[in-house]
């Protein structure tokens, strides 16, 4: 399936500047630590605002998001900061609540994408909508299920589409929470050559001190773009303590990224 150039203008009509920075907590957990991350990101390149409110635990027990009470916190975020807001949905009823909150972009997490029933079920819900959709890949190394989850939302008439890596699980991983796995992701970008491709080091890396190098790569491949989990107090985030950042530290990630030369 072809996505044509003018697949990208959605960017540019959202004055996405180039590499788009999107950041925010894992979870949004209370209204005060949602905006005080946000009133701090404001003062850095982030354009997108994310927090999870709805969380998909691999496993029961754990934080699963604070649900519909934390949308009008997201849309207060748009109203005192100006940057955009994205947020997770995981089904039908998801989308409907988000659409009703102006959530400015949708994103379909690595849990979801692995299932096509509920990503038919999410694009359904989207027919005539065509909100911004970035699509994670899902959560193995399965290039067929991305592409596939693409496709659906392009089949119902998704214009404004991209895609988001945050890595592959493995049984065992030393270094990385999710293998990187760089050619599932090369291989999509020949498919959709003209589908933003935003990198998500935080689910890659899931520690703070490996972001900025794989972050770099990304760069180097010619992401469009980051998704950077950013919380004001990291040690104590509800979901994914250990590979949070503080406002600052994002800030310093984006300035130390050096985009490379290239001569002609
Ligand atoms: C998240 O972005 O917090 C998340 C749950 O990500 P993923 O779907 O990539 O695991
Ligand atoms: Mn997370």
């Amino acid at each position: 399936m072809e996505i044509k150039k003018e697949n990208r203008k959605w960017l540019d009509d959202m004055n996405l500047s180039h590499p788009i920075v999107i950041a925010g907590p894992c979870s949004a957990e209370t209204e005060e630590q949602v905006l005080k991350t946000a009133h701090e990101l404001k003062n850095t390149d982030t354009n997108v605002f994310r927090a999870g409110i709805w969380k998909p635990r691999t496993r029961p027990g754990g934080f699963e998001g604070v649900g519909e009470i934390g949308l009008p916190w997201l849309q207060k975020v748009k109203e005192e900061t100006g940057m955009l807001i994205t947020t997770e949905v995981g089904n039908a009823n998801h989308v409907e609540l988000a659409l009703k909150h102006d959530v400015d972009i949708l994103w379909i997490g690595a849990r979801t994408t692995v299932n096509p029933f509920v990503v038919q079920e999410i694009a359904d819900a989207l027919k005539g909508v065509d909100k911004p959709v970035l699509v994670k890949n899902p959560v193995n190394p399965d290039l067929a299920l991305w592409l596939g989850a693409v496709e659906r939302f392009k089949t119902a008439g998704i214009t404004q589409l991209g895609v988001i890596h945050r890595g592959f699980s493995t049984y065992n991983s030393l270094h990385y929470r999710n293998k990187p796995k760089w050619h599932i992701a090369i291989q999509l970008k020949k498919e959709f050559p003209d589908l933003p491709l935003i990198l998500d080091p935080s689910h890659i890396c899931g520690r703070r001190d490996t972001l900025l190098d794989v972050s770099q790569t990304g760069l180097d491949l010619n992401y469009d773009g980051f998704m950077i989990e950013t919380h004001i107090d990291p040690d104590n985030a509800w979901s994914d303590a250990k590979q949070q950042v503080t406002p600052a530290q994002l800030n310093q990630i984006t300035k130390d990224l050096k985009i490379r030369e290239v001569s002609s």
